[in-house]
């Protein structure tokens, strides 16, 4: 536990310059704010007591007051610069995350088990009611100092006064001694039982946290996901899926509310607890003081500082038990989170560097290559052996499902074989740098993604970037109308999103962008999966018929379940359950009576006939 805490410590000091140092004082000061009045107030009424001078009185007053004004006014600019750096700790924990998700190997990506660790530390800093993670560390550890000095001081200070023969004991330091042993003792006994309560009654408000997680979950999916968002409020209007919704939702929060009330029945007794222990500690401490007065062992400016110590003390006594408590069940969440960041990379680096060829021959070979995904037995590739070269164009088809875009995975690297090799120039693929092996391809994937950045970076990927180049690629990929209708050219941010001055594009328009990507970065190698899907029939065909040009001299794979849209490949390659059963041109292909790809075109064939002519 003490591990995971200081770990987290550590991070909260690398993402807040000067965060040590910045405490250590706030917490000095915050401590002689609360004690200044106990002792001065004490040395006043001392003072009048006994008959003290003006000048002293005035001294006395001077320093009460003035002390608490200067501490004061200091407390409050630091404080008021601790809470700014703090406030966006949980932001600044995120951008660790944030990064580890963007390096880390791609197949957690697609991991239910990884996405949703994710989702539950979010949910844990944000929604949960006493979650918190590194967020709730931070805070949590200033005021566990603060109140641990500040138990010390007054602990120190108690066993002084009340061994200081004269004061308390006059001249009978054994019973001074005797008093601060049971005093310890109890104390201890006491702090036991408080830690050890609190801790049962964390524990359960623990496991209504974890119970609250799937349900955050599902309450961020109805309300985010899917009632807000355009797509999902066609269907919900063309359904009528209101009253369902409403009736998940409300159950929902029904379900949340009787945990938040749990939890809240929970948190009373435990302050209920920490209270009881209170009373005892101050009526052991107030019964004392009563009969030293009574014995007259003590002056009235000390029984002054005493009873506002002890008060002071018991306040900061219930805060440290909480504290304790509330840090000894955050360290999961703590956990939880550096779990995530300690997710291993498990894909091999590789050193070698990709061989630089002006001739361009590179030829890549599937040599035996049977795949399934972590976690599932199916095999979703099986035995697949498939070689090309460079400059040629293949044509993937094949039914959905059979495993055409995992085909196109494996071979970014995306992810590796569960067995057999894949080969660049006969080494294995593994072998070579992965990022230097990763430049080597531009994807246009058929969930392909286009954030709301200017248009221009969205083509080159980079805030800096090449202007001609990237226009080139646009009007290459059949966008020229739309560039010469931008108001800010390609400075012009895609979607309104986030800018007023944006422009919407069509499901169409946002592919062609995602094709201009793939062409702006010039890799040797071009990899379409299903890129006309969102692409009315003419713009389709257009792109079809200027694919040699698009391409140029690279290698393409183009992947459709659309046979229609291959013809164009001399080389069309039918992948079936995860094998490669056919290869060939389309004429070689049609030719194979009852194969898969014959029956394929024929019942696709059917739709595009027109009387009278052939497809
Ligand atoms: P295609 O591109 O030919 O439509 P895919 O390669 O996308 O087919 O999928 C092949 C099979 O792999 C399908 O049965 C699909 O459900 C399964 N599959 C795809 N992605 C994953 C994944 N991340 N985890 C588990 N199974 C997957």
């Amino acid at each position: 536990m003490l591990k995971i805490n200081i770990r987290g410590i550590k991070l909260c000091n690398s993402l807040i310059p000067w965060n040590s140092f910045l405490t250590f004082l706030l917490i000095t000061l915050q401590i002689l704010v609360e004690y200044w009045p106990c002792i001065f107030l004490a040395i006043l009424v001392d003072d009048v007591a006994g008959g003290a001078a003006k000048a002293v009185l005035t001294r006395d007053a001077v320093m009460l007051v003035g002390g608490d004004v200067v501490l004061f006014v200091l407390i409050h600019i630091l404080q008021h610069y601790y809470f700014y750096c703090g406030s966006n700790i949980w932001e600044l924990a995120n951008v660790q995350l944030n990064k580890k998700i963007m390096d880390m190997d791609y197949e957690y990506m697609e991991s239910e088990a990884v996405q949703n660790r994710r989702r539950d530390i979010d949910s844990m800093a944000r929604d949960n009611a006493d979650g918190g993670g590194i967020n709730k560390l931070f805070w949590n550890i200033m005021a566990l100092l603060r109140c641990s000095f500040s138990i010390l001081i007054i602990f120190f200070y108690t066993v002084y006064l009340f061994s200081r023969s004269g004061v308390a004991f006059k001249g009978e330091p054994a019973k001074a001694v005797a008093f601060v042993s049971v005093f310890v003792i109890l104390f201890a006994i006491l702090m036991f039982i408080a830690i050890q309560k609190n801790k049962s009654i964390q524990k359960k408000i623990y496991k209504h946290n974890e119970e609250m997680l799937p349900l955050f979950r599902q309450m961020h999916f109805y309300t985010e996901e899917y009632i807000s968002t355009e797509k999902c409020g066609k269907i919900i209007r063309m359904f009528h899926q209101q009253n369902l919704l409403s009736n998940y939702i409300e159950e929902l929060f029904k379900k949340l509310n009787n945990k938040i009330n749990s939890i809240g029945r929970l948190d009373e007794n435990r302050n209920e607890w920490t209270g009881v222990i209170e009373t005892i500690i101050s009526g052991l401490v107030y019964l004392l003081l009563g009969i030293m007065v009574l014995k007259d062992t003590i002056s009235i400016g000390s029984v002054c500082l005493y009873a506002g110590c002890i008060s002071r003390f018991l306040m900061d006594f219930r805060h440290f038990v909480n504290v304790v408590t509330d840090l000894a069940s955050n360290t999961k969440y703590v956990k939880i989170y550096f779990d995530f960041l300690d997710i291993p990379n498990r894909k091999y680096q590789g050193t070698l560097p990709i061989e630089k060829r002006d001739d361009d021959k590179f030829t890549i070979e599937f040599q035996n290559v049977s795949f399934r995904y972590p976690g599932s037995s199916k095999y979703v590739l099986k035995n697949f052996s498939i070689k090309f070269n460079i400059g040629e164009r293949l044509a993937v088809v094949g039914k959905n499902g059979s495993g055409k875009t995992t085909f196109i995975k494996l071979l970014c690297r995306l992810y590796d074989p569960t067995e057999g090799e894949i080969f660049l120039n006969g080494i294995d693929i593994r072998k070579y740098n992965y990022k230097e092996y990763l430049s080597l391809f531009s994807v246009v994937f058929q969930d392909f993604k286009i954030p709301a950045f200017p248009l221009g970076q969205n083509v080159a990927a980079s805030i800096e970037y090449d202007k001609v180049k990237a226009e080139d690629a646009l009007k290459r990929a059949g966008l020229s109308g739309l560039l010469s209708k931008l108001p800010y050219g390609l400075d012009t941010p895609v979607y309104k999103d986030f800018d007023s001055r944006g422009v919407d594009i069509s499901g169409g328009e946002a592919q062609k962008v995602a094709i201009a990507r793939a062409l702006y970065h010039d890799t040797p190698f071009v990899i379409l999966d299903e890129p006309t899907a969102a692409l009315d029939p003419l713009a389709e065909y257009e792109i079809y018929s200027r694919f040699d040009e698009l391409v140029g001299t690279k290698t393409a794979v183009y992947i459709s379940h659309r046979l229609s849209s291959c013809q164009f490949c001399n080389d069309i390659l039918v992948i079936d359950k995860g094998k490669a059963v056919q290869r060939g041109n389309h004429s070689k292909l049609i030719k194979e009576k009852d194969s898969l790809y014959y029956k394929l075109w024929n019942t696709q064939a059917k739709y595009y006939k027109v009387e009278g002519e052939s497809v």
